[in-house]
């Protein structure tokens, strides 16, 4: 058995570049940006008007004019007008190229418009007021956006700015997520009595997709010629195979066997932590790599965000960020040599710190109260007693 240390260390030995690919731009949210985003035009690409009013030059208001005869109208979408004289000016709106000869824009509320002029009816006026210069936000051929950040609506809103309708992003692996166990029914089914919903798959695959990672779902009885046979396939088949269930001590967990018949390297089985003890993983001859978490619903979704979705994370090019840490807000007793993941409610004080509230539940089979928590907070082995006002490590998983 080794330490949670361990483990990440030994995962972290198998993060794996996975190459790129362009794909378009609607389909890039949450993937990892793989090219820099180039201003491919000034930001803005021309001095842009941010109100609706008039442009004037300001020339002419210095000199102590405050009516001005309109010159025409310059919709958004129109190409650029030019003021004839600093006594006269044009409509514009917001959008519009700022028409030639002019440098500031009073807005419509600031003014009477009678009879082809307009009054300025308020004291101050400011010279470039109501205006967005060319190039003030960003200047052409500057980097926008450095590759190897999760696109977010906001990198989104960039690319299609600078006309990326394909972008470069990091290839994802092909995975599939494999539940196993004869008390198992699909969702859509009523189960007898003595069996269960497979959720484990159907919450995993909500996760990797929001990761913007799309997988499959497959099932193995609890049969070992049957999966023997259907694993040597999604070994060829698959980088990553995410299996749930299988793998603890009882006489139908076959998984260590059979992964070990099929030449799987086991790297490590169980870590000295709960819940999730007897995760196993390894690697097979041809770099598939095999995430065998157990199958009590809370111990697979604690070594999904612990230690698959960190894994996933590298390989597609994130850095790993050190996580933030909470603090405990009641005593709390821990008795085993393990490091002990605490489920816990999270809460801010008024200084913005983190507070971790613990939620305990019933246990590694109690995934409703994964609803009623929000996070983890990591409590170190080698102790039993944890004290309010202690700050651990947090995994957020909401
Ligand atoms: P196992 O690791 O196969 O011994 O399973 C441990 C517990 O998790 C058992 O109570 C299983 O019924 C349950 N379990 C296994 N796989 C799933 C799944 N896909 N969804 C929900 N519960 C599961
Ligand atoms: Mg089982």
């Amino acid at each position: 058995m080794i330490t949670v240390q361990e483990a990440i260390d030994i995962i972290t030995s198998r993060v794996k570049d996975f190459g790129t690919e362009k794909i378009p731009l609607d389909k890039a949210m949450g993937r990892i940006l793989q090219e820099d985003l180039v201003a491919d035009r000034d930001f803005p690409p021309y001095h842009r008007v941010t109100m609706d009013g008039i442009a004037i030059n300001y020339e002419g208001y210095e000199q102590g004019l405050r009516q001005f005869s309109i010159e025409g109208v310059a919709p958004a979408g129109a190409a650029k007008m030019t003021l004839q004289s600093s006594k006269g000016c044009f409509e514009v709106m917001t959008g519009s190229i700022l028409p030639e000869n002019t440098d500031t824009v009073i807005r419509y509320e600031d003014l009477l418009l009678k009879d082809g002029v307009a009054s300025i009816e308020v004291p101050h006026v400011k010279k470039a007021q109501n205006v967005h210069f060319k190039g003030e936000d960003r200047l052409r051929g500057s980097v926008v956006v450095r590759k190897g950040r999760r696109l977010s609506a906001a990198e989104i809103g960039v690319a299609a700015t600078i006309g990326k309708s394909m972008i470069e992003v990091s290839k994802n692996p092909s995975a599939t997520i494999i539940s196993t166990g004869d008390e198992l029914v699909e969702i859509d089914e009523q189960p007898l009595p003595h069996q269960i919903r497979r959720s484990n798959v159907h919450r995993l695959q909500a996760t990797l997709s929001a990761l913007g990672l799309p997988t499959e779902t497959h099932h193995l009885k609890d049969d070992m010629e049957e999966i023997l046979r259907e694993l040597n396939e999604y070994i060829k088949r698959f980088d990553v195979l995410v299996l749930s269930g299988g793998v603890s001590k009882g006489k139908f967990d076959f998984l260590p066997e059979a992964l070990n018949k099929l030449g799987v390297k086991k790297l490590f089985h169980k870590i000295k932590q709960r819940p999730g003890k007897p995760f196993w993983f390894g690697e097979a001859p041809n770099g598939t790599l095999v995430f065998a978490l157990p199958g009590n619903p809370v111990s697979s979704f604690l070594c999904t965000h612990r230690y698959v979705i960190p894994w996933l994370e590298q390989s597609l090019g994130l850095p790993v960020l050190q996580a933030p840490t909470a603090i405990l807000q009641r005593d709390y007793h821990f008795r085993p040599d393990l490091t002990y993941f605490l489920q816990v409610r999270v809460s801010y004080d008024v200084k913005g710190r983190i507070l971790a509230t613990p939620v305990e539940g019933h246990g590694s089979g109690d995934l409703a109260n994964l609803v009623d928590a929000d996070a983890f907070l990591q409590l170190p082995r080698g102790r039993d007693d944890f004290h309010a006002g202690e700050p651990f490590p947090l995994f957020f998983y909401r």
